[in-house]
């Protein structure tokens, strides 16, 4: 434990040390079953408990309604991206049947790369469906080509009965964030979408999933994330869905959808208790553990409370060395992540500087998206404020003091 370096990757990312030193425990001897959790049988009685368990914590400490299923998947949130538009176009098939497949739309917004990847794959798999972006925050920036905000809600274009409103609430490689304070221009526009208690309105949730409360959940149709930014390791992709978006696919196919795979498919999983075949044991394990602590530390309001001081340091600092001209933000203010801090450090050969002089002190994982550049700072769940605190020192005493 004391090798352990401080880990501001984006993803895999830092997991708490007391639950590691428990998994480690775990993967040898299950709760008291004599048998490793990465060997016993997820059939088992013991696992059967756990995973309920697993569940009913995400429902407890997410408040997620009864008319939402919480089904636990694989393919991560790339899977998700197919997903969503093959069972949001199947529903949309079984509730007009008589619409020709070119009056079929799906709405996507776009904020960064992740949104407009998922975009990409809905063009992919729509058929004859048609995507229509309904905002493309980069035509808003200065170059029309840089993800650096959240839309003002006058420039969101939405279809008037979509199959799916698609949108990431926090893009993790340009590090723009929707804002959850409802009232914010950098929120989102939940008061702009069709009138429909059954909105079909998707949400991208990967890199901010328990990091703090989700505005209007009971509004989605599905909220989806991988587990390896806030709560476990890759291998678990979990999904919160409406029931209404749990549909027969195969019913959907008779009348002309696109098959889809039973792997897919939310039915086979909520039919099955998210069992249909081998769930990811172990990220299910590490995961059950992390939601644990979660619920002793006091859930998504404490680490609201933590995540909105962790956050506030960072871009103080920021500030600070953007008003030296040392430091510029990409993002716009309002407009950036909790989670995914972005930024350039400027001055010939000054970057490398700033992460050679990081890597010195045992901060790691800040070098930024090669799409992006520049230095990213992603504070997750177990990234601790004390932490936090250590790159912000570091930060501070680098712009104080510059090659
Ligand atoms: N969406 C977002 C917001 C992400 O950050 C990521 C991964 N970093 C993905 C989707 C893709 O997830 P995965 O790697 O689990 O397929």
């Amino acid at each position: 434990a004391e090798s352990r370096v401080v880990n501001f990757g984006p993803g895999p990312s830092a997991l708490p040390l007391p639950v590691l030193e428990e998994a480690a425990k775990g993967l040898i001897n299950f709760q008291g079953t004599g048998i490793g959790i990465a060997e016993i049988s997820h059939r088992s009685k013991e696992f059967s408990a756990y995973l309920d368990g697993v569940e009913s914590q995400i429902r407890e400490q997410l408040g997620v309604p009864p008319t939402h299923s919480i089904l636990f998947l694989q393919g991560g949130g790339t899977g998700q991206f197919s997903a969503v538009v093959l069972n949001m176009l199947a529903r949309h098939r079984l509730l007009h049947p008589e619409l020709e497949d070119s009056e079929r739309v799906m709405d996507y917004v776009l904020t960064g790369s992740w949104s407009k990847a998922a975009a990409q794959e809905a063009g992919r798999l729509a058929g004859g469906a048609r995507v229509n972006i309904a905002v493309d925050a980069r035509t808003l920036s200065s170059g029309g080509k840089s993800f650096d905000r959240i839309p003002p809600h006058e420039a969101y274009a939405f279809s008037k009965d979509p199959a799916l409103i698609y949108y990431c609430e926090n893009e993790t490689v340009s590090g723009v964030q929707f804002s959850n304070d409802e009232s914010a221009p950098e929120s989102f526009p939940f008061h702009l979408l069709p009138q429909d208690t059954l909105l079909p309105l998707v949400g991208d949730y990967s890199s901010s999933f328990m990091s703090r409360p989700i505005p209007r959940l009971a509004d989605h149709a599905i909220i989806y994330a991988g587990a390896q930014k806030n709560l476990g390791p890759a291998g678990l992709t979990i999904a919160i869905v409406r029931q209404d978006c749990i549909v027969d696919v195969d019913a959907a196919a008779k009348l002309g959808a696109v098959p889809v795979p039973t792997t897919l498919a939310y039915k086979t999983f909520a039919d099955q208790k998210s069992m249909p075949n081998t769930p990811p044991v172990f990220a299910l394990y590490v995961t059950g553990l992390v939601l644990k602590r979660n619920s002793e530390l006091g859930g998504v309001a404490y680490y609201e409370a933590l995540n909105r001081r962790k956050q506030e340091k960072v871009y103080k600092v920021l500030r600070e060395g953007e008003a030296k001209g040392l430091l510029k933000g990409h993002v716009r203010q309002g407009s950036g992540s909790w989670m995914n801090i972005v930024f350039v450090v400027l001055g010939d050969g000054a970057e490398a500087l700033f992460l050679a002089g990081a890597e010195e002190r045992g901060l790691k994982g800040l070098k930024g998206h090669r799409s992006v550049g520049g230095i990213r700072i992603s504070l997750y769940n177990a990234v601790t404020e004390e932490e936090t605190d250590r790159v912000v020192e570091y930060i501070r005493e680098f712009i104080n003091q510059p090659p």
